[in-house]
């Protein structure tokens, strides 16, 4: 299922000074008979044509892209399983009738509380890879947490991906942009957070949480993020449209300590190890009032690397270096980001 193990190009990490591996940006191409199923949207490939250095790029990048197809899906197949379930009420008798009420309001209901379930968005929720690689994905910053876990994955020759809450971002920029300038990635993570309501929201405000923090982080990092998570992982009805205005591609995970709400690091990384496989995507937090995720994270980037697994970057996620950061030694394919960035939009 997974692409065939290829050569990867590294990368001169300018705040370090450490050669670290690339993100896994090189073309593993089969990528879209990836396990990860769900529907795709293709304008990288439009962009893939343009020049030959892109078109490495853009296929894979396409191949990740989980962008909702049919937004509006939903507004077809619930009126006709009610009347489905009418039909039954009347062709059998209220008890076929009512179970199949029960049932078919389940199956409504149910998947906006399970963070892989694909009935209303598409959802990537692991890497297409059989090597020892992680996407490490770290919620709700930015936060006083987010300069001690930069120097950690620094130390660590990881990279991640920071879902951020926009007003959060609002108020602390130039985390935000030293973020963005160590080489990690930005994700959408709602404006407000609203954890307790997000599963109910209705369409606008949905659309203003995910449109307020879209211009917030694509005005502080310099390029729109290209990944959404949902707010605790629910996702109703009404986030396909935006993310489908956007480009967002909805992101879950598939290992995850509660680091949130547990604040024992060999805790986090025994519940992780358990989920640990090749493309695994890790969830973390940031900021949590136990205040020990660094401790956590730094457990956790001990483990992985006694583990042999490299944290990494999918593909178009890597940073839009600028000029002077470009500069390093010849050979290492440094112009490749910044055709990523433009391949995702
Ligand atoms: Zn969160």
């Amino acid at each position: 299922m997974s692409a065939p193990e290829t050569q990867r190009p590294h990368r001169r990490d300018t705040a370090t000074g450490v050669s670290a591996p690339g993100p896994v940006r090189d073309a593993r191409a089969p990528i879209d008979a990836a396990p990860v199923a769900g529907d795709g949207d293709d304008p990288d490939r439009a962009f893939a044509a343009s020049a030959q250095s892109a078109a490495a790029i853009a296929a894979p990048t396409a191949g990740l892209t989980r962008v909702p197809r049919w937004p509006y899906a939903w507004a077809v197949w619930i009126p006709l399983s009610q009347f489905a379930v009418l039909g039954l009420w009347l062709a059998w008798d209220w008890r076929v009738g009512l179970a199949a009420l029960l049932a078919s309001h389940a199956s409504i209901l149910v998947p906006v509380f399970l963070p892989r379930a694909r009935v209303y968005a598409p959802v990537l929720a692991r890497l297409p890879t059989a090597a020892r690689e992680v996407w490490l994905t770290i919620d709700d910053g930015p936060s006083d947490d987010t300069c001690a876990m930069l120097d950690l994955l620094d130390r660590h020759a990881a990279k991640a991906t920071f879902f951020l809450v926009g007003a959060r971002a609002q108020a602390r920029p130039d985390l935000v942009r030293e973020i963005v300038r160590r080489g990690h990635g930005i994700g959408n993570h709602s404006h407000t957070h609203p954890q307790a309501w997000f599963w109910a929201l209705g369409p606008r405000r949905m659309r203003a949480e995910i449109e307020m923090a879209q211009t917030v982080l694509t005005g502080l990092a310099g390029r729109a993020p290209r990944w959404f998570r949902s707010v605790v992982g629910m996702t109703n009805p009404f986030v396909a449209a935006p993310l489908r205005t956007h480009g967002l591609t909805r992101v879950a995970w598939s290992a995850r300590g509660f680091d949130a709400v547990r604040a024992d690091p060999q805790g986090l990384v025994a519940a992780v190890e358990r989920d640990l496989a090749p493309g695994a995507i890790v969830l973390l937090h940031e900021g949590a009032r136990h205040g020990r995720n660094v401790a956590m994270i730094a457990a956790l980037l001990a483990r992985l690397d006694a583990l042999g697994y490299r944290s990494v970057l999918p593909d178009a996620d890597a940073p839009d270096v600028s000029a002077d950061e470009r500069a390093g030694p010849p050979g290492e394919g440094t112009a490749a980001p910044a055709a990523e960035a433009r391949a995702a939009r």
